[in-house]
């Protein structure tokens, strides 16, 4: 998964051009930076590379999902549908907009399952989410065929699946907005930071405005402080440091996801000796950014014994079903309604919860992910490494 793998000379080189320059903001300073923009290169470079008409770099990918939804004029009494298995900053997003998170069960993709996002529709749904989970694609022309449909607008939440392609097409470029991220573990990263990509150059505008306070960053006599506002908005910003780096390890994108599908490859085939095993679906294995394996048993019970195989060779499988980060029945501060806030917002409204979250509502999702094991692919496989997995896989075919 991580660009902290090959972090070297060219991330280093970057930063220096920022420090060198001495200016840290990604406006202004225009006699002292020359024709230093990093966060704008960054930008105009992930436009390019994605194939997106715009981009507008932000502080995370939560930051993005936050702005990409306030472009998109979500707020008090909607609705927004995402999957039941996703990182919390998802819903975490939609409920800082004052929305209500809607969550649909996941199918063999991992990922959000489109007949159920039609049953979840409903006259308050002002947004929808889909997650690219684990670098490979959600059933998106499903999911934006159903969209557009009830004329609602798709958010792709793609933090997790930067490189990534359906027959050729970036993953992000399929809904109004791809929002991606690139905090310390993900594929490529700037340590903290975050991108929204659009064709619709009002919808863009509109989230470059508000993340950076309302400031219509339009040519004025007065410079910064002479600047016009439509709205409110926010600080979102990302600064020179967190572009230069996102230049160098974008030039890496391709060639980690490369690394990574052979890596997968290897690994894919020694689990495939396991007898019963299910493979993720996926729609375009060649656009996968490899950056998980995941394959089902047949039942909880093989998949406890395999895992308990290869945990004892030193392999251990990742387990979303008791991870509390990513699957719905283990956010019981989300359930519970959990807030510092003094009145219960944004759960509880004028005195009256909003939405009961029942912690059995995904049962498809559980059965799923309750079978399935997980092995992370670093872009940089050891010998050593592959040869314990490898051999922990053959183990476990044995032991069935
Ligand atoms: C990492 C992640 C985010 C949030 O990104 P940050 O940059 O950590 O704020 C959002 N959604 C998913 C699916 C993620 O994995």
């Amino acid at each position: 998964m991580p660009g902290f793998e090959i972090f070297g000379d060219e991330e280093k080189q970057e930063v220096l051009q920022v420090l060198e320059s001495g200016v840290l903001f990604r406006y202004g300073f225009e006699g002292q930076r020359g024709q230093q923009w990093k966060v704008r290169q960054f930008e105009q470079a992930f436009a390019r590379y994605t194939g997106a008409d715009h981009a507008q770099a932000v502080t995370s990918g939560t930051a993005a999902l936050k702005v990409a939804l306030a472009a998109l004029g979500v707020g008090a009494g909607d609705e927004v549908i995402t999957q039941g298995f996703t990182f919390v900053a998802t819903w975490e997003a939609i409920l800082d907009c004052g929305a209500v998170p809607v969550f649909t069960e996941i199918d063999h993709t991992l990922n959000m399952d489109p007949a159920d996002l039609e049953k979840k529709i409903s006259p308050k749904t002002r947004a929808i989410i889909p997650v690219h989970m684990m670098g490979a694609a959600a059933r998106i022309e499903e999911i934006v065929a159903v969209a557009n449909r009830h004329g609602i607008p798709v958010i792709e939440d793609t933090a997790q699946a930067a490189g990534a392609r359906l027959h050729g097409r970036h993953l992000g470029t399929f809904g109004a907005v791809g929002t991606f991220s690139f905090d310390s573990v993900k594929t490529m990263t700037t340590g903290e930071g975050g991108m929204c990509i659009t064709n619709d150059e009002a919808l863009w505008q509109r989230m470059d405005q508000y993340h950076d306070h309302g400031h219509d960053h339009l040519p004025n006599p007065g410079g910064r402080g002479g600047e016009g506002r439509p709205f409110i908005g926010f600080n979102y910003r990302m600064m020179e440091i967190q572009g230069a780096i996102g230049l160098a390890q974008l030039a890496k994108l391709d060639g980690m996801v490369a690394a990574q599908q052979q890596n997968k490859k290897v690994l894919r085939e020694a689990a495939s000796a396991i007898a019963g095993v299910q493979f993720r679906e996926m729609a375009d294995p060649a656009g996968d950014s490899a950056t998980f394996l995941t394959f089902m048993l047949p039942d909880k019970a093989k998949a406890d014994t395999v895992a308990a195989v290869l945990g004892d060779a030193g392999a251990p499988a990742i387990r979303w079903s008791e991870n509390n980060w990513h699957y719905y029945p283990r956010w019981e501060h989300l359930l519970e309604g959990k807030t510092p806030c003094h009145d219960g917002w944004p759960f509880v409204v004028q005195g009256k919860r909003r939405y009961i979250y029942d912690p059995q509502a995904l049962p498809n999702t559980v059965a799923i992910l309750e079978r399935a094991l997980t092995y992370q692919i670093p872009v940089q496989l050891a010998q050593e490494q592959q040869t314990t997995i490898c051999s922990a896989f053959a183990q476990a075919a044995r032991a069935l």
